[in-house]
């Protein structure tokens, strides 16, 4: 096995020796994620044409509980996607959820954790098209801590490449092949000693970072590019609006000039795996005086509290996992 730039600062979440060990759920049964195996002619494989989405499960110490955030609003994007790649007859809500807790449930994880359902071309096949081809999917889950800082403030930088736009790839579905655009758009970033890229559109707008969705501060105001930005629809995106209206913060959509960010009075990335990740500078301009702002902190504060069933009003966002004892 070949590793380039094997010197560079990891961005994946480290594989533990153990790992096949854990199970998953794969051509309908629980299975060790060691033994969950594709023929290398999976049309997946060969061409992308998978759809996945990331769930994050967070442990909590006080009530021995795992919570699972936003199981629902994921299963409905992942059946968008679905439905965006053409495929049609996929697990409904109720029985994908069913699977991600259960998956969840069997790993008897007692810290955070990430779970990735897949839906994916299963044809093994030679040829490229959408239409005509089976597909399964799978449900797997992984220990996960934070994959980027989120109390420092992490170094940006905007990329060379730009984000695939809609009229190519659309925007708002995670589709596996997809994801080679960002990251060239992340390594660019790392290896130029970011920590993070920012990504523009084919008219040189702001986007959202490599795997998480923007936001700015100007004047007290919360300000992220609109749905027709080239964004992925974030649910953490949705999240910072119920947040916002919870802190009382006004909160707006509008396109972003990308000098607007060496301006801004805060600017933070948010997203599943991300969390809430301020921005300390863009380009190597200080945003602010480089350390979280305080509408930044107010927001990663309550954000983090409602993730791990802290905060009654955010309830609605976590299904526990264990039954409490
Ligand atoms: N944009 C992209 C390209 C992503 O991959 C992600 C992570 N899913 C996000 C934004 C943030 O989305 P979410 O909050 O739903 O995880």
């Amino acid at each position: 096995m070949v590793t380039e730039h094997a010197t560079a600062p990891a961005a994946t979440a480290a594989a533990t020796p153990d790992q096949n060990n854990l199970t998953c759920f794969f051509q309908g049964r629980y299975v060790r994620l060691g033994d969950a195996r594709i023929p290398i002619m999976t049309h997946a494989f060969l061409y992308g044409t998978g759809v996945f989405e990331g769930i994050r499960a967070y442990w909590n110490p006080d009530e021995k509980q795992l919570y699972a955030l936003r199981i629902k609003e994921h299963i409905v994007r992942l059946r968008n996607s679905c439905k965006i790649m053409l495929m049609a007859e996929v697990p409904s809500v109720d029985e994908f959820t069913e699977i991600v807790e259960q998956v969840l449930r069997r790993n008897e994880f007692h810290e955070d954790a990430y779970c990735r359902p897949s839906v994916y071309k299963s044809t093994e096949a030679i040829g490229v098209k959408l239409h005509g081809l089976t597909h399964d999917f799978y449900v797997l889950a992984v220990p996960m801590g934070d994959y980027i800082d989120t109390e420092k403030g992490i170094p940006t930088g905007t990329v060379s490449w730009r984000r695939s736009s809609d009229t190519a790839i659309p925007s708002r579905s995670k589709i596996t092949g997809s994801y080679v655009n960002p990251a060239f758009s992340k390594s660019e970033a790392m290896l130029n000693g970011f920590d993070e890229a920012i990504v523009l559109t084919q008219d040189g707008h702001v986007s959202e970072g490599s795997a998480e969705n923007l936001f700015m501060v100007r004047d007290g105001v919360l300000i992220t590019p609109s749905v027709s930005d080239d964004i992925l629809e974030g649910i953490t995106r949705a999240g910072m609006f119920e947040i916002a209206e919870y802190l009382d913060i006004p909160i707006k959509e509008r396109q972003i000039d990308r000098s607007e960010l060496y301006i801004a009075d805060e600017v933070f990335l948010c997203g599943t795996g991300a969390q809430v990740s301020p921005v300390a500078s863009v380009d190597h301009r200080a945003v602010g005086d480089g350390r979280p702002g305080p509408i930044s902190s107010r927001i990663s504060k309550t954000y983090f509290d409602a993730v791990r069933g802290r905060l009654p009003a955010f309830r609605h966002w976590v299904t526990p996992i264990y039954a409490s004892e």
